[in-house]
């Protein structure tokens, strides 16, 4: 399987260049240069099977021979021990039509650690087979850091260092990043807001005497790893609800684009899927893109969702890359527009955008208007992210099952938990401590060569 770029002009890779690599030289986001298929056969046969069983089989065809299968198999075993629940990916019910896939059984409470324990286990194995040594540089808006953190603390080859916006993500998610005491975790708070961090991490990976120098290496969901660990639980949890013989929809809170486009990979894949809905907060940049067709950037507005509180959604460019028939210089285009704040998608591409993608937006009110009703109906408790999408999903309820994805766990929210709700969700017992632990960061200027200069003496000091 070879990896190709969404902008036409960087050397293809294997499985493990591109996820070792991350972001393409040409600014671009690799993507396999063609999607493998599943029988109906093979995904009914996933019923009934292990969650690490089904990813095995689901992820096995993008891998190529990166790994035997004894190895990759080992990999997504270790990849899933933490977790604090046997499904990893249980469904619930809330509505006669409607569940909720809850992603927040891992290690930090959110849906990103099924796909970062898995880049973790990846670049153990890789990394020391190779003996080398890689620095993570990673922009968060407060729950990829933290997944990051957990996924890299303590392994030799890695350094990890994690740009955080400073002072706009909640508590637990500052102190579950600054709270680790391994030597090769940085987490550094930026001034400015999560597109100035991910503005700065793709500075740095279009700095090439700095990405060499230093080995940088990407684990942002922009790294096509960790959207494929993704498609797993589209996989099982539809198969859970009659896939392949019965149809299912999703619907997906949506930032970065990352998870939703799981989702249409699982779809390219042959799962049945019917809708894919993208659910966005106040800043809606998606939503008003399928609704006008054009791709406006306006201000950030933080929002009691903070981890959807994007404008520059970096996934969106694979699911334009594949709108485009797969016109690199096309898509190049585009983001050269971009640069001047807007650029405007072709009818056709739109058209098959739409094919795939529904979308809605939900207000600060609505979100939590949805928090207090959902706990009024069913006692599940969502955090402001999962009611997002069931707010949105519930316009779209049919006579196809819909799955929404709760992305975390209410205890990483609790302010606006409680707000909404009026009671105080807890923390799981075997992290109850984390608030009363010291913290270790660094303030750090939204200035590219400060940054450099910062990472390059930590890494020499190590
Ligand atoms: C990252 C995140 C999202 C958005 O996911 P994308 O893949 O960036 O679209 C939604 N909810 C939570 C809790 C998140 O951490």
């Amino acid at each position: 399987m070879k990896y190709i770029s969404t902008r036409g002009n960087a050397p293809e890779l294997s499985f493990e260049e591109a996820m070792l690599t991350g972001l393409a030289r040409d600014g671009g986001l690799y993507v396999p240069e063609s999607i493998p298929t599943l029988s109906a056969e093979e995904i009914a046969g996933l019923a009934g099977k292990s969650y690490e069983e089904a990813a095995f089989v689901v992820m096995r065809p993008f891998v190529g021979d990166a790994f035997t299968d004894e190895e990759f198999k080992g990999i997504i075993a270790r990849a899933y021990a933490n977790f604090r629940h046997d499904a990893r990916a249980p469904l619930v019910q809330l509505a006669p039509n409607h569940y909720l896939l809850e992603l927040f059984h891992g290690p930090t409470l959110a849906f990103k650690d099924f796909a970062m324990q898995l880049i973790g286990q990846l670049f153990q194995f890789s990394l020391a087979r190779r003996n080398e040594r890689v620095t993570i540089v990673g922009a968060t808006s407060g729950d990829t850091g933290s997944a990051a953190i957990e996924a890299f603390r303590g392994l030799d080859n890695v350094d990890v260092f994690i740009l955080f916006p400073h002072g706009r993500v909640s508590d637990i998610q500052r102190k579950q990043m600054t709270t680790p005491e391994d030597a090769n975790v940085h987490a550094l708070a930026l001034d400015g807001d999560f597109d100035d961090c991910q503005a700065k991490l793709k500075d740095m990976f279009n700095d090439f005497d700095f990405r060499d120098g230093v080995k940088l290496a990407g684990v942002n969901s922009i790294n096509w790893a960790r959207v494929l660990a993704q498609v797993v639980y589209y996989f099982t949890s539809a198969v859970s609800l009659g896939a392949p013989y019965r149809k299912v929809s999703f619907t997906v809170p949506t930032g970065n684009f990352g998870d939703i486009f799981a989702g249409y990979i699982a779809k390219k894949m042959g799962l049945p899927i019917d809708r894919l809905v993208i659910a966005t907060n106040q800043n809606d940049i998606l939503h008003r893109t399928m609704e006008t067709g054009a791709y406006t950037k306006e201000g950030v507005t933080p929002s009691i969702s903070p981890s959807m509180d994007i404008q520059v959604s970096s996934n969106f460019e694979r699911a334009l890359f594949d709108a485009y028939g797969r016109d690199g210089g096309a898509v190049a285009q585009l983001m050269e527009e971009l640069k001047d704040g807007s650029f405007a998608i072709s009818q056709g591409a739109m058209e098959t955008l739409r094919e795939h993608f529904d979308s809605g937006r939900a207000s600060e009110e609505e979100t939590n208007a949805t928090i207090a009703s959902a706990f009024t109906a069913t006692s599940e408790v969502l955090c402001p992210h999962s009611a997002v999408g069931v707010k949105v999903a519930n316009a779209y309820l049919g006579e196809v099952p819909m799955v929404t994805l709760a992305t975390a766990h209410p205890a990483k929210f609790p302010d606006a938990v409680e707000a909404a709700m009026g009671a105080r969700p807890a923390l799981p017992p075997h992290m109850a401590d984390m608030m009363d632990k010291d913290e270790r960061v660094t303030r750090v200027p939204n200035d590219l060569g400060a940054l450099e200069a910062l990472i390059k003496e930590r890494i020499a000091q190590r």
